[in-house]
């Protein structure tokens, strides 16, 4: 069976901002632009390192102290979600006004079908992957790299292949050439266990895992792997999906580490990201939570949970942050090894139903001041930002009374 002939059957591009986070923190802060700069500092690891860090050997999860022997002068950042957020959201709306076909896939990363834009734009395919990238990267100041081909994990495969500022175009035709530089352990959805088995059937780069007839290979394969075998081929196995999802009963975000770990410090600077997460993603869709559920599993699979209702539903966790430690400390014991950590919102309501206004008192002004960066894309993100944060000291002390049930 032939590997896709044609160059175009279609056309998909995958969007991807380089080193996200930290990039974001760069274009808001100018005088970070250029400078080593990690993004975590609030939970005590690495959760993003612009590329200035990378040179210094900077990876993700390493922690503070190992950082700063690393480099130190490395500046160390706290994350800021809403930011994060509305960069992404930005990025974005400019991806839409060039195709209404946009998947949102994660905060910083999303495909679009540009498919038959080509008479339109006047323009080559790359040249308008080009013009995409210009576009955001001007706007925004935050590095992007492209990938274009005819399925999603190839555009996915090519904008990986040159990060930062990349723009790689596989057509139809050269798929082949193109995963021939391809690890297979580097394929998107190829994890250790599986890039080893593929290894030990003599498969060692992308191109030997599409070229394996599929007789050979498929008694080895599960359904995800055999559709990648397919979209790597040039098949189209998994659409653009545009149904972004606008409703939800729960919101959850769990993290299991690589090697089981008793530091306390750094269980919960990962049940911290998991709150925080939880809550982004809750009121980006316009809701307040009510109910908070931590757990902690253990190295046997035990889970040690708590949940924890507001008596009035919250949007921001930060102001909650001393109860989360509290009920974290009570759930954690120091000569016990776990494996993971999780985060479920629910009771989520939409509206706001803690009124606030400008004319408030200034703790409770925050809540209004997000909303504001959230609603509107045109803001000056220096003159907010220095607003926001001067309020979020204020906030750090408001207190809403929370009810514990121990489960
Ligand atoms: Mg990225």
């Amino acid at each position: 069976m032939p590997v896709c002939i044609h160059s175009w059957p279609q056309a998909i591009i995958h969007v991807d901002g380089n080193a996200f986070f930290a990039s974001v923190m760069q274009a808001a802060y100018p005088h970070y632009a250029n400078k080593p700069l990690v993004v975590g500092k609030e939970r005590g690891i690495a959760t993003a390192i612009s590329y200035e860090a990378r040179a210094y050997g900077i990876t993700r999860g390493m922690q503070m102290h190992e950082i700063r022997l690393l480099c130190p002068h490395c500046i160390l950042v706290e994350g800021d979600y809403e930011l994060f957020s509305l960069f992404s959201q930005r990025m974005f709306t400019i991806l839409r006004t060039y195709s209404p076909t946009v998947e949102e896939y994660s905060v910083d990363e999303g495909f679009a079908d540009i498919t038959g834009l080509r008479r339109p734009f006047h323009a080559s395919y790359e040249e308008i992957g080009k013009k995409i990238q210009n576009d955001i990267q001007h706007s925004l100041g935050i590095p992007i790299s492209i990938g274009i081909s005819i399925t999603k994990s190839l555009a996915k495969l090519a904008s990986e292949s040159k990060k930062p500022r990349g723009c790689t175009v596989v057509p139809g035709k050269h798929i082949e050439s193109f995963l021939a530089s391809v690890p297979i352990a580097h394929v998107w959805g190829i994890g250790p266990s599986t890039a080893a088995l593929l290894t030990k059937l003599g498969i060692h780069t992308a191109r030997d895992f599409i070229l394996m007839p599929s007789a050979e290979l498929f008694p080895y394969l599960s359904k995800p792997f055999k559709d990648l075998w397919h979209e790597l081929r040039g098949t189209v196995m998994h659409a653009i999906d545009t149904n972004t999802k606008n409703t939800y009963q729960s919101i959850s975000r769990t993290r299991t580490f690589a090697h089981p770990t008793k530091d306390r410090n750094y269980l919960w600077a990962q049940l911290r990201e998991n709150i925080e997460a939880c809550f982004a993603k809750a009121r980006r869709f316009g809701y307040s939570v009510a109910d908070v559920h931590l757990f902690l599993k253990t190295q046997q699979f035990r889970y040690i949970a708590t949940s924890l209702r507001f008596s009035t539903p919250q949007r921001y966790p930060l102001t909650q942050l001393d109860q989360f430690e509290k009920t974290f400390l009570a759930m954690y014991q120091q000569k016990t090894l776990y494996r993971a950590t999780g985060c479920t919102v629910g009771k989520l309501s939409q509206g706001e139903l803690v009124q606030s206004s400008l004319f408030e008192t200034p703790h409770k002004r925050a809540p209004a001041i997000y909303r504001t960066m959230e609603n509107r894309h045109d803001i000056t993100f220096g003159t907010s930002l220095w607003l926001a944060s001067e309020d979020r000291k204020t906030t750090k002390h408001m207190r809403i009374p929370m009810l514990t049930v121990r489960v």
